[in-house]
């Protein structure tokens, strides 16, 4: 079985680079009771970390509104990402900076506790042609919804945002999808369990305003190919039942990058021409 915890390398944490295998915290952290936690999911292409600032301007937005500053500026942790990729020797990867509130005081207040970052990287190739990757995900629809701005910090990658995800997940897992569709608390389309999703309509891209989930790096720079081909994008408020209207629809994040959707609940879709284009602009920019 893998064991993300028994990798071979280094692992930058709380100022140095230790063994993989000894970068550990105490049982009694308040990240790990309270989810006073927030982290990234970067990439890096043939040696180049994809907007790396942006993401780690995101990291310090993620803890700032959770109320904790991290203790190294932009430009420290850029070098920091720099150190682990090169002692790790990786060129194609992923990247997972996290910072959490530690164990002084134990309880719901953590006023007192010191704030911890660790960034570790492992290799990630881009495994998919364009051609398979035309095939399409299936994605669940979950009973699981997005809160709204009142209720959680929805704009972080803090980690109790994804305890619903999770769940949302391994649902769908269960029923043969690969990942899961959302709503939000008021029931339009929100966003599946970490990407952002776009429909294609009469030759437009339509996407949900994300006022209550994270509005991606994919999806923006997505946005800007979209808008640079001459295609129409439209944010807006969208109803599930707008999905029967919908030609084309695919995915994007980290991760994902450009995913084209085959099917959600009983609905099919077949990825084509935008599907296909948005998969080899995105390629460009990102090798
Ligand atoms: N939504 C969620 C919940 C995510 O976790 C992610 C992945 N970070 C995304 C959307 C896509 O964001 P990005 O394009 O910045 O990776």
């Amino acid at each position: 079985m893998d064991d993300f915890s028994k990798n071979e390398g280094f692992i930058w944490f709380d100022g140095e680079l230790i063994d993989w295998k000894d970068a550990k915290v105490h049982v009694l952290t308040h990240g790990l009771h309270y989810a006073s936690s927030v982290f990234e999911g970067e990439r890096c292409y043939d040696g180049k970390i994809f907007r790396e600032i942006e993401h780690t301007e995101r990291l310090h937005h993620s803890a700032n509104t959770l109320g904790f500053k991290i203790p190294f500026s932009i430009d420290e942790i850029c070098k920091i990402r720099k150190l682990v990729l090169d002692s790790n020797k990786i060129r194609d990867g992923y990247i997972r900076p996290v910072a959490w509130r530690g164990s002084e005081m134990m309880g719901i207040s953590a006023q007192k506790n010191t704030i911890h970052l660790a960034v570790a990287a492992w290799e990630w190739p881009s495994y998919y042609s364009p051609e398979a990757r035309l095939k399409g995900i299936k994605l669940d629809l979950s009973k699981w919804r997005r809160p709204s701005p009142e209720t959680a910090p929805v704009s972080t990658k803090a980690a109790g945002l994804y305890m619903i995800c999770t769940l949302a997940k391994h649902e769908a897992e269960e029923k043969g999808c690969q990942d899961a569709l959302m709503l939000d608390h008021r029931g339009y389309i929100a966003e599946t369990t970490s990407a952002n999703i776009f429909m294609v309509m009469n030759d437009e891209i339509h996407t949900p305003l994300p006022d209550c989930f994270l509005n991606g790096i994919t999806r923006q720079e997505v946005i800007k190919i979209a808008k640079n081909l001459g295609i129409r994008v439209v944010e807006r408020h969208m109803k599930l039942e707008e999905l029967q209207k919908a030609s084309e629809v695919f995915v994007t994040g980290t991760a994902a990058e450009v995913t084209p959707v085959s099917q959600i609940g009983e609905l099919v879709f077949k990825p084509s021409a935008i599907s296909k284009k948005m998969i080899e602009e995105y390629n460009k920019i990102t090798s």
